[in-house]
């Protein structure tokens, strides 16, 4: 929790900035709409979560930097009703680096316990819509020089935001090619932390978190996360450095490696930070890890022009799951969310029941998933596997039994009604899920086909 000798450490009272555009406030997300309506079953006490996490719902702004460029980027702003620190998380600072604004993607939605949570997932917008490092300034986390103007007007609106959310800490997310110590350049798995505070302290604790329990225990030492501290503040153009040199802030840049799947990335990163909000007082519980360990994504997310049509346009798309419970799992809920607005709808368009001919379909092993949406599903949107069908026959939940793999078939993407290939696209799907003793939880899954 935010205390004195916290505030004491870190100086300067927080100011409270409530300037920003109020486009995002006061409506409730689709993950804690599938909460609430998961613990309307599991507790009787309505505003207490399925965790038993305090619902005192924090409110939520967002605005836009670079406004009116292809620069354009939004700033989500969280905050809680209890007094607490500022934590500012960044993603895609460099485009290419796609585990970093997944991340921040999926953490920026986060409910938070105590102070304010300021995310800006998608840094630099050009590079990540071109897959590249770099931007046509260059190399975005190199214009952050200490003591100087910042390098770029990117850059330049990026501290701008730092500076007006007056940040008590920031994490810089990214991924790294290759593996520490290796051979082959890359700085793997590691935490690098300022001088400034005691963010030192902080990523050798998350560190040792990380490789004693998130990381599985199959995994070569060589993936074992490691923290470094040996640039002094200031001695590298970078964000990071800036924060620290500059300010005095401390900092973090997380990476992982990308010899490890996408969704272990993620799950690596989110991991960190959620456990780092832990220790830093926005979050009283680590709700979000635990739950994951339920159910886990088998990275194999593909784009499918389904054999019902075979028109050549990829609007099918599929994705692997494991339950991990070592109980029987059952699949109540899935939550469809894809980046790209333009993907309005979900819609098989046939009368008949199965894989590619229901919105929905679920090859799991103890009883296979179905949903036929009475005419289709407006995205971003629910399917309730037991409630949303047109007939009895059509809505059936997914039944996993311990250890068993299930291959979710969703059809078809569409766009004003039209088919849209997804090869490319992004896809933010949350399963909701029960299990065999009653607890109940969702995993949110970034799906990038
Ligand atoms: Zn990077």
């Amino acid at each position: 929790m935010w205390d004195m000798s916290i505030r004491t450490h870190f100086g300067e009272t927080m100011t409270r900035n409530n300037d920003a555009d109020s486009d995002g406030g006061g409506s409730v997300n689709r993950r804690e709409y599938l909460k609430l309506g998961l613990s309307a079953a599991a507790a009787t006490t309505v505003g207490v979560s399925a965790s038993g996490r305090a619902a005192a719902t924090p409110s939520r702004s967002s605005y836009r930097i670079r406004e009116g460029t292809d620069e354009e980027t939004t700033v989500y702003v969280t905050e809680a009703v209890a007094d607490g620190p500022t934590l500012m998380v960044t993603g895609g600072v460099h485009g290419d680096e796609k585990s970093g604004y997944l991340s921040a993607g999926l953490i920026k939605d986060w409910d938070i316990d105590a102070g304010r949570l300021v995310v800006v997932p998608e840094a630099c917008k050009p590079a990540i819509e071109a897959g590249t490092r770099e931007f046509s300034d260059g190399d975005l986390n190199r214009h952050f020089p200490d003591g100087a103007e910042e390098e770029s007007r990117l850059a330049a609106a990026i501290w701008d935001v730092v500076v007006r959310e007056d940040v008590d800490f920031l994490w810089d997310l990214h991924s790294s090619y290759g593996i520490y110590e290796s051979g082959d350049g890359g700085v793997g798995q590691a935490l690098f932390a300022t001088d400034a505070g005691d963010a030192g302290v902080h990523s050798k604790a998350i560190r040792d978190y990380l490789n004693a329990e998130v990381l599985d225990d199959s995994l070569d030492d060589v993936y074992d996360f490691r923290e470094h501290t040996h640039h002094d503040d200031g001695s590298r153009d970078m964000l990071k450095h800036k924060v620290g040199a500059t300010l005095g802030t401390p900092a973090i840049i997380f990476e992982a490696t990308e010899k490890l799947s996408l969704d272990r990335r993620v799950k690596h990163t989110t991991a960190a930070v959620e456990r780092f909000m832990h220790r830093f007082g926005l979050l009283e519980t680590l709700s979000a890890t635990e739950s994951a360990n339920d159910l886990s994504y088998d990275g194999d997310a593909a784009a499918v022009d389904a054999p019902v049509d075979s028109n050549g346009v990829r609007s099918g798309l599929t994705f692997g799951v494991t339950n991990d419970a070592g109980r029987e799992l059952t699949v109540t809920d899935l939550a469809i969310e894809p980046a790209n607005a333009a993907i309005d709808g979900l819609s098989d368009h046939s009368y008949d029941e199965g894989r590619w001919t229901s919105e929905l379909y679920i090859d799991a092993d103890v009883q296979a998933g179905l949903t036929d949406v009475n005419n289709g599903l407006a995205l971003p949107g629910t399917i309730d596997l037991a409630t949303d069908g047109h007939s009895d026959d059509a809505d059936r939940v997914a039944v996993l039994s311990p250890g068993s793999s299930a291959t979710v078939s969703l059809y078809q993407f569409e766009s004003g009604g039209n088919p849209v290939d997804m090869v490319g696209e992004r896809v933010e799907v949350t399963v909701g899920y029960t299990l065999a003793d009653g607890e109940s939880g969702t995993r949110t899954l970034a799906l990038s086909p």
